[in-house]
């Protein structure tokens, strides 16, 4: 049916090309680009033989020129962002020279600031409208899945909803005292930020790891988890109906805090640049280049994710319960695709967005988030793709 070019061959990519693969009925030909040629021609080696025919190219996505040139010989129906967030906008400039449709995970990040927000990349809506071309934000779990899950769970089960609480268990061990399951400069930028939650129309903020819940995750058992502030947050406060109040939650082991707080306390999760023997470093990207490499953490992660959403609201008057989530095993993903579960859980969604919005099931002019299309197609491919979702009417709250 198309083409795809995917930018990015780190942890996630690994992934969505494993599954572009696999659906080579949509996919029929995919270039791997990247800023390490190496890496794209290793995944290439991996997977060549299928159906689905495999290019590689080098790219610096930063560069709206060279990205450029490279959609125009390659001629994608869509683009596939999965490099980092400092590259959303170069890769949309180049999107929108080249009129190709625009697909990512993570919202744009200065790379001088560690603030994650839609309004730079929702700036580009009229653009994309009057070129007639299609960008998809968020197309991965979170954000990704539970903004389908929310606009499903508004679809289907409520006229209003009023509380969301986003939860999102790892409960994986790698073996490491210290390791983080995506890359770590993206991880750990986010988890050291203050935490924030959506209430009564306005942002509250916490100081980071200040909140703290246990819940007891089905199929997983209790967990200490943390309010942090998370990207789709914001669009879901603004695209859900009626909603009150919206929190996210995520898991954190001990040693993993505590190796957090002490790497924190001695300077290392800093992004100021340091001056160290005439050179300029970020102490951040310096840890992210001494931690083990996400991608290495397969064949070693055992356990399960279990991420989702738990909706409060009404329906016909009445009030109404909803728990929608996905459980995922890191060691059934190593057997699949040779990768863990986040990034399986984030690689899947990728090729699903790409997929829906190569085969115009969501094509429509501007830039949208995830949860402004309708669901199903997505919730049908979820199931048919390896990460298959319940639901619960009676979950238990978090308070
Ligand atoms: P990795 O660090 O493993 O991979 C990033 C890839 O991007 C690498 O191949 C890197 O190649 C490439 N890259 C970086 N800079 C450039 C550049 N300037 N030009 C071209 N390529 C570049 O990250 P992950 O795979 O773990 O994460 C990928 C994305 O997925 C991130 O944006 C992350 O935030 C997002 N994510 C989203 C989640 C969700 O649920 N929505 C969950 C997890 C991740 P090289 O090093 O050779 O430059």
């Amino acid at each position: 049916m198309g083409k795809a070019l995917i930018i990015g061959a780190g942890g996630v990519a690994g992934v969505a090309v494993h599954k572009c693969c696999q659906n080579s009925e949509v996919f029929e030909e995919i270039m791997i680009a990247s800023r390490t040629k190496s890496r794209c021609d290793a995944l290439k080696a991996k997977l060549d033989g299928g159906k689905t025919k495999i290019y590689t190219a080098q790219v610096n996505a930063d560069n709206v020129d060279e990205l450029a040139a490279l959609i125009e010989k390659f001629k994608p129906d869509v683009v596939l962002n999965l490099a980092l967030p400092y590259q959303d906008l170069t890769v949309m400039d180049a999107c929108l020279a080249t009129k190709t449709n625009y697909v990512d995970t993570a919202n744009y990040e200065p790379p001088d600031t560690a603030k994650f927000e839609y309004k730079w990349q929702w700036a580009y809506r009229e653009r994309f409208k009057k070129a007639g071309i299609t960008a998809l934000l968020g197309s991965g779990f979170d954000p990704g899945v539970t903004g389908v899950f929310s606009a499903y769970a508004q679809k289907r089960h409520f006229d209003e909803i009023n509380y969301i609480d986003i939860l999102d268990c790892n409960a994986g061990d790698h073996g490491y005292p210290f390791a983080t399951n995506f890359n770590p400069e993206i991880n750990i930028r986010e988890v050291s930020a203050k935490g924030s939650y959506w209430e009564d129309g306005r942002w509250i903020e916490t100081e980071p790891m200040e909140i703290k819940r246990v819940y007891n995750f089905p199929e997983i058992g209790e967990k200490d988890m943390y309010l942090l502030h998370h990207e789709e947050l914001e669009s879901l406060a603004l695209n859900i109906n009626g909603i009150k109040r919206i929190r996210f939650f995520m898991t954190f082991g001990q040693s993993y805090l505590t190796h957090l707080k002490c790497l924190e306390n001695v300077g290392m999760t800093s992004i100021e640049p340091i001056e160290y023997q005439g050179m300029r470093i970020v102490p951040l990207q310096f840890l992210k280049a001494v931690l083990p490499d996400p991608a290495s953490l397969g064949p070693r992660t055992k356990g399960k994710t279990n991420i989702g959403c738990i909706f409060r609201g009404k329906k016909d008057g009445a009030d109404k319960l909803y728990y929608l989530y996905n459980v995922c095993d890191h060691e059934e993903c190593y057997r699949e695709v040779g990768s863990q579960a986040i990034s399986y859980t984030t690689g899947v969604p990728a090729m699903i967005g790409a997929m829906l919005v190569m085969n115009g099931v969501w094509q429509k002019p501007g830039v949208y988030n995830i949860e402004e299309f309708d669901p199903d197609p997505f919730m049908d491919a979820l199931n048919r793709w390896g990460l298959p979702w319940r639901e619960s009417f009676n979950p238990e709250l978090v308070d």
